[in-house]
């Protein structure tokens, strides 16, 4: 494969880290520059790996990931949970684990790592849109720790494998607050018209929380809400807390998921704010709309994003006299 770059005319105009250095904060915290002027991270030489194992090649930096899984834990306390979709092998699984996350999976093949990796099924969250018959029969045979569910066909399906003498599960039911977070909207899912969850203003929510709050086939611990991914504003997050807080107080439910979503800073300019800061808003917006239940997360881009870099090789190089020079590398664009 081979890539090159694109900054031919009417291409976007390269930002500053195309001519400059990459700034430190974009980088992974233990990212050095050793004194023959080659990059290394966790004391590795990036040289040195790409030599070893070839390119392109993932290097992630282990203390990065646990000094976040950490921080999280301090921020939301126990149960919050790492989403796995943002970066997910049995050394991750084990890593978070050994943190203290519980970790969110969303098919049958992220549970399977995560079981197979060692960690006990009641610290797996199942979550998804489309969840299988063989998914949810799975989950409940292994007894993950929650469902998170979503629609009024999975109710059923969940009330037909209890009724063949599977468990009833501990659940808590996603909700749509109906407001839309400031990011890209294909990653936007808090508003009415979206594929996940039970909207709040058409009534959904209510009437999913009666039906499952009435079944035996369900214990019901919570509510959840996840309103998006990349979301840079703060503020989004609390604005999804007021509209629920009347249903998360009216049962009385000891949990209460804000979900995932905090952004994370890429390319030159952008600023994040840390977990430890969305933790602190989070509890006091809910503590201020009167939520008692206790609140919890599920980061999982602001724990991986920033802990790794794609190591390349260049190869061809192709001057274009009086254009540009085009180099190629062995991935991405
Ligand atoms: C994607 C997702 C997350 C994590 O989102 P990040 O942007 O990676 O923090 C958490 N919960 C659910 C349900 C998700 O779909």
């Amino acid at each position: 494969m081979t890539a090159s770059e694109l900054t031919g005319p009417g291409a976007p105009t390269p930002g500053l880290a195309g001519r400059g250095p990459v700034p430190w904060h974009l980088l992974p915290d233990s990212s050095a520059v050793e004194p023959d002027g080659s990059l290394s991270i966790g004391g590795c030489h990036l040289d040195d790996l790409a030599a070893e194992f070839g390119t392109p090649l993932f290097v992630y930096d282990e203390e990065h990931l646990r000094s976040r899984a950490r921080e999280a834990v301090a921020a939301f306390g126990d149960g919050v949970a790492y989403a796995s979709k943002a970066f997910l092998c049995s050394a991750m699984a084990r890593l978070v684990h050994e943190e203290g996350m519980c970790i969110d999976v969303a098919t049958g093949g992220e549970m399977h790592v995560a079981l197979s990796a060692g960690v006990p099924a009641d610290r797996l969250v199942l979550h998804g849109n489309n969840k299988s018959t063989a998914e949810l029969e799975m989950a409940l045979s292994a007894g993950v720790g929650r469902i998170v569910v979503d629609s009024f066909d999975e109710i059923d399906r969940i009330e037909a494998l209890v009724a063949a003498g599977q468990p009833a599960p501990q659940v808590l039911l996603r909700v749509t607050p109906g407001i839309e977070a400031h990011t890209h909207e294909y990653v936007q899912t808090g508003q009415d018209d979206s594929k996940f969850g039970f909207g709040l203003s058409s009534g959904a929510a209510h009437a999913a929380l009666d039906r499952v709050a009435g079944s035996d086939a369900f214990d019901l611990l919570g509510i959840h809400v996840h309103i998006g991914s990349q979301v840079f504003v703060v503020d989004s997050f609390r604005k999804a807390v007021a509209p629920l807080a009347p249903t998360v107080n009216a049962l009385a439910l000891p949990e209460f998921s804000i979900g995932g979503g905090l952004g994370v800073a890429y390319v030159e300019g952008e600023e994040s704010a840390t977990i430890s800061q969305w933790g602190a808003v989070m509890t006091t917006a809910c503590r201020e709309a009167g939520i008692e239940a206790h609140v919890t997360a599920e980061p999982g881009r602001s724990i991986a994003a920033a802990a790794a870099v794609t190591v390349y090789s260049v190869g061809t190089i192709k001057d274009l006299p009086g254009i540009r020079t085009y180099v190629s590398v062995d991935g991405g664009m």
